[in-house]
């Protein structure tokens, strides 16, 4: 249940309602329609078809940008991401995003469409950044939860974000791996953000470095702090 629910009276345009008023287990939102259709979300939807207009303003906002399929899904949907790179080295550092490894989670599409516009922006650092790497998004990882209004969480046959081992049972998690196996044989991954949504009421958010990035006194306290989200993940698995 968040904070406040969102609204949207065209289908295209959507705002926050105001903070619902708890009840117990339940939450009310209050919304006044216009007389017309009204879509009512947990939060601002992202569908692939939003994915395809992300790409398509890219590749024209810069000739840096160029959409590629990652995989067909078990359901047969295209999985699309966007690379990006100016860089004039052959093996560039590489940069992975990707969002929506939970289908639920669709604010962190948000944050990779930010980035992604970020990216392509005439902005110096962006500038920067595709001259000196090669930069990939994948907006939805899992195209067809996110497609049908899943949860995703716990799904059959696998969590997505569970798939992560030798044997991925999703073809976007397998052709994922794949991509990033060779940067990592090409000792060139720089970078790999897997981006999530905090549980709701949960303003927090984490991440992890790789110990060689993190200064000695860090690293004590990463190593606590992984050992902190295992057990918590271990007592509260929907997290
Ligand atoms: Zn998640």
């Amino acid at each position: 249940m968040p904070e406040r629910a969102t609204f949207s009276t065209d289908g295209q345009t959507w705002r926050h309602t105001a903070p619902g008023k708890k009840e117990g287990a339940r939450i009310l939102y209050e919304v006044t329609g216009t007389g017309g259709p009204l879509w009512v979300a947990w939060g601002p939807p992202f569908t692939p078809r939003d994915t395809d207009a992300l790409l398509a303003e890219a590749e024209k906002l810069s000739p840096a940008a160029k959409a590629f399929e990652l995989a067909r899904t078990r359901g047969g949907r295209p999985v699309r991401g966007l690379r990006v790179s100016e860089a004039s080295t052959p093996k560039p550092p590489g940069i992975w995003v990707h969002a929506r490894q939970h289908a639920w989670e669709s604010g962190s599409c948000w944050v990779a469409r930010g980035f992604t516009e970020w990216l392509v922006s005439d902005d110096a650092d962006a500038k920067w950044l595709r001259a000196h790497a090669e930069v990939f998004v994948v907006p939805i990882m899992d195209v067809d939860n996110a497609a049908t209004g899943n949860g995703g969480k716990e799904a059959t046959p696998r969590d997505h974000n569970r798939d992560w081992d030798d044997n991925p049972v999703y073809p976007e998690v397998a052709a994922a791996q794949q991509r990033l196996r060779a940067m990592v044989k090409e000792d060139r991954l720089a970078v790999f953000l897997d981006l999530h949504n905090p549980a709701a009421g949960d303003p927090t958010f984490f991440y992890i470095l790789e110990n060689q990035l993190l200064k000695e006194g860090a690293r004590p306290l990463h190593r606590a702090g992984l050992r902190a989200h295992q057990q918590n993940q271990a007592a509260h698995p929907h997290e």
